[in-house]
């Protein structure tokens, strides 16, 4: 792929390390792609970092026509830096733009324009303990009429934020609320996909779970609201009476990359992982007898976080005492080993820029 590269005139001035926060400050460049139903893919650019002109009756803006992917660099001792798994997003994006009637972006295509723009802006990749540069790749329908159709005319776009540690105190538990009322996700729906629209409405829940001083919502199946999901943005999985359990990817479920990294890395190391229905009175019961040992929720941007109560229907459970438990403190420290080069990459998750 023939990529055109605009550099910027006015660099800025690079974030101080220790308070970067997540997704507030943005890199000096930002990578394009449009297409068309006619020409295919066209135009790959990095140019600088700035607004994005859009027709005001671009279909993003009325129809939800948007998914997005979200992943990182990082930066390891020698001063080099890679990336994990980028692949299992750039497959995970076309399995998106497919629900939606968006045109695939093929994986090289994907992986090449990540590489390029980070390496362009390589100076943003914070060096700090535990920090890295978050990427978002995004893909939006962008046809200029409001006719309801499947989409003619598309834009690929990649923005990076240095992000700061997710846990700069430690690993804290959170307190997450089961949500009986709201649903995210029917199957059949797009609850798979990493789509715009799904956050739009699960806000609400989130919202009312914040006011009671819940982290996030465990979403339950939008048919039933008896089996266990998943958290906001985050898989979730629990360790029952010696069994690592996560929900089976039912099709209203999100592929975690970071879920598959822990099932498949557990597996290797003989512990017993079910993919499978968790209904949430098994959950309850396992609470009230003492048998769930462990739970937590796994994404890109934490890696794990230690669930430390759980509540539903106004009833709180405390799990582990409130303390972070031995297996997700052992996912954090392997997975976080491999992406900043501490330990072998033995599963070859690991592309080097
Ligand atoms: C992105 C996301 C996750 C976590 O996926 P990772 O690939 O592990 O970052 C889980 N649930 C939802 C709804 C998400 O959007």
């Amino acid at each position: 792929m023939n990529i055109s590269i605009t550099k910027t005139l006015t660099p800025k001035e690079k974030p101080d390390e220790n308070g970067l926060g997540f997704g507030q400050i943005f890199t000096d460049h930002m990578f394009l792609m449009d297409w068309s139903a006619d020409e295919g893919w066209k135009d790959a650019r990095i140019v600088p970092f700035g607004p994005i002109p859009l027709h005001p009756s671009s279909t993003v803006l009325h129809y939800g026509a948007e998914v997005f992917e979200g992943m990182k660099a990082y930066r390891i001792a020698d001063g080099s830096i890679q990336l994990f798994r980028p692949y299992d997003n750039a497959q995970r994006l076309n399995d998106s733009a497919e629900r939606l009637c968006m045109p695939e972006v093929p994986t090289e295509m994907f992986v090449e324009a990540v590489k390029a723009l980070v390496k362009l802006d390589e100076e943003w990749v914070p060096h700090a303990e535990g920090t890295s540069l978050y990427i978002r790749p995004f893909l939006f329908g962008n046809d200029e009429v409001l006719g309801v159709h499947t989409v003619h005319h598309a834009v690929f776009a990649i923005i990076c934020s240095p992000s700061g540690s997710y846990y700069p105190e430690g690993i804290n538990p959170v307190r997450i609320m089961i949500e009986d009322e709201d649903v995210r996700a029917v199957r059949g729906g797009t609850g798979y996909t990493k789509c715009g629209g799904n956050y739009a409405a699960s806000t609400r829940a989130a919202e009312r779970a914040g006011q009671k001083g819940y982290t996030q919502v465990l979403w339950l199946d939008g048919v039933e609201r008896k089996y266990i999901e998943e958290v906001g943005a985050m898989n979730v999985m629990f360790k029952i009476a010696g069994e690592v359990v996560t929900p089976e990817l039912s099709g209203s479920i999100l592929p975690g990359v970071t879920r598959r990294s822990c099932v498949e890395l557990l597996r290797s190391e003989g512990y017993k992982v079910s993919e499978r229905k968790l209904s949430v009175d098994e959950l309850l019961k396992a609470m009230e007898d003492g048998t769930l040992e462990e739970a937590w929720g796994t994404g890109t941007a934490a890696v794990v976080s230690p669930i430390g109560e759980l509540c539903y229907k106004d009833k709180k459970y405390t799990v582990n005492n409130f303390e972070i438990g031995p297996v997700t403190q052992h996912l954090y420290d392997e997975l976080t080993a491999i992406q900043w080069g501490k330990t072998e990459d033995r599963f070859g998750w690991i592309e080097k820029l």
